[in-house]
């Protein structure tokens, strides 16, 4: 089982109190030396550590966004456009619906590329250019690739891009080829094209920026230190829990990297911790199977489906840190099927607030656990929406109101918006009409007169 105690110990490899260390067997790396994903030992995950954590003082100094937090990061600054800072909505219809004693909507859409995962490329370009490689690459579902083009760009260096073809949403091709990425569609899902560029990184081809690197958490961890001091602001206390849509279960690795570096810097507790809580849809949910069936990790998904498209990763890498951070803050993972994942797209959209459909799945899995109880009334739970709805306009579009067709005219158009307001103002009639017959009476009668004080105008 992975290692997740952080030490004091400061090794001999560490290069300004930073270091990388395997979470399998513990060896420890020169962090920036040579280009290294995983454990030369014995291949498993790394985590960078550092001699000095922060405390939430630390990051009272000025900037703002991810570097804002440069005090648990390996540099002070990065490749930027700037990054971070994004909105905590309060979202009081869905509070209600969900019935907890509070709800915010953390929305990492809102970043310059349109998800969180620009927090983490804003480090893991840096790191780039720290090790001295100047090609970028990585697989993607789609918005990895348009983050990693934008920063790339931005650093100007070459990037590589791997997609499974037809399997990503317009917005985000859209973005990575602008940006100049080159775009690779291999005829495979995304599993397989993160086995290809893994091949490609360990050749020395690209520097390889999927979540597997470690750097990239670093970056990310900066979305668990914004909801911390936000939430504690507002309520004078943090979030008991945290839904986050899962794909290859980085950010619940991250959140997890961040708890626990502030529990050891003694800026928080350790039952001030928030429940990380996964949600991943039904036809792509083997961390939930793992949670389930307490398996100590996941088993490869062959074959995967959903129309959330960012979290259809059936082989979550970062499952090995991801795990032991769900069990160990409490939380839980649950499935959520595709009308769920679209009814709650929906919802957010109604409190103005536009996501892409992986993101919906937090909000559909916070309904799910508190129908089941795993959830209770007494919360204040925090949901993470990690991409914007512009990212898939053609889930967006099937989500939302048809277009209806009208005539050239203001005559026409008043026509056609008339009978619909006529229906608007029978629905609020039908609250004191009693009788179906009076209703569809009443109904008429309010529209006829709708129409009579209209046409006088
Ligand atoms: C990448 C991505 C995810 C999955 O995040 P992981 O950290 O891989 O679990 C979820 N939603 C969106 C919109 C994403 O782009
Ligand atoms: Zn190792």
């Amino acid at each position: 089982m992975a290692d997740l105690q952080l030490t004091d110990d400061v090794p001999p490899e560490a290069a300004d109190g930073v270091w990388l260390a395997c979470i399998e067997c513990g060896e420890t790396f020169a962090p920036f030396e040579e280009v290294r994903y995983t454990c030369d030992d014995c291949d498993g995950l790394l985590e960078v550590r550092y001699g000095d954590l922060p405390t939430f003082e630390d990051f009272e100094g000025e900037g703002s966004g991810v570097w804002r937090y440069h005090a648990a990061l390996p540099f002070d600054v990065g490749v930027t456009l700037p990054e971070g800072d994004t909105p905590l909505h309060e979202v009081p219809r869905i509070e209600e619906a969900a019935g907890v004693d509070s709800l915010r909507v953390k929305h990492e859409g809102m970043n310059p590329t349109g998800s969180f995962k620009d927090r983490g490329m804003t480090v893991g370009v840096r790191v780039a250019q720290e090790v001295g490689v100047d090609r970028l690459a990585c697989a993607s579902t789609g918005n990895t690739s348009a983050a990693l083009a934008a920063y790339g760009a931005r650093g100007d260096m070459e990037t590589l891009v791997l997609l499974p073809a037809g399997k990503v949403a317009a917005g985000k091709i859209a973005q990575a080829a602008l940006h100049k990425a080159r775009i690779l569609e291999v005829d495979g899902n995304f599993d397989q094209c993160l086995d290809i560029v893994q091949d490609l990184a360990a050749r020395g081809e690209a520097y390889l920026l999927n979540s597997l690197n470690p750097f990239r958490l670093e970056g990310q961890k900066t979305i668990g230190l914004e909801i911390m001091e936000e939430h504690y602001a507002d309520y004078g206390e943090y979030p008991d829990r945290i839904v986050l849509p899962v794909g290859n279960a980085g950010n619940t690795a991250a959140l997890y990297k961040c708890f626990r570096e502030l529990v050891k810097s003694g800026a928080i507790t350790e039952d001030q911790v928030p429940k990380l809580t996964g949600a991943q849809a039904e036809g792509a949910a083997p961390m939930v199977e793992a949670i389930h069936e307490g398996l100590d990790e996941t088993n490869r998904w062959e074959s995967v489906e959903t129309r959330a498209t960012a979290i259809r990763i059936g082989n979550p890498v970062n499952a090995p840190k991801a795990l032991p951070g769900i069990r160990e803050t409490g939380g839980t993972a649950v499935a959520v099927s595709d009308e769920e994942i679209t009814e709650a797209q929906r919802e957010l959209a109604g409190e103005g607030v536009g996501v892409e459909p992986a993101s919906a799945a937090s909000v559909a899995g916070l309904h799910k656990l508190r129908e089941e109880g795993e959830i209770e009334a007494d919360e204040s739970v925090v949901c993470l929406t990690t991409g914007h709805l512009l990212k898939d306009p053609d889930a967006a579009a099937e989500a939302g109101n048809d277009p209806e067709p009208v005539a050239n005219s203001t005559e026409a158009v008043l026509e056609h918006i008339g009978a619909e307001s006529s229906s608007t103002v029978r629905r609020g009639a039908s609250k004191v009409l009693t009788s179906p017959l009076a209703l569809v009476a009443g109904g008429l009668g309010v529209a006829y007169l709708y129409r009579k004080l209209r046409s006088k105008e």
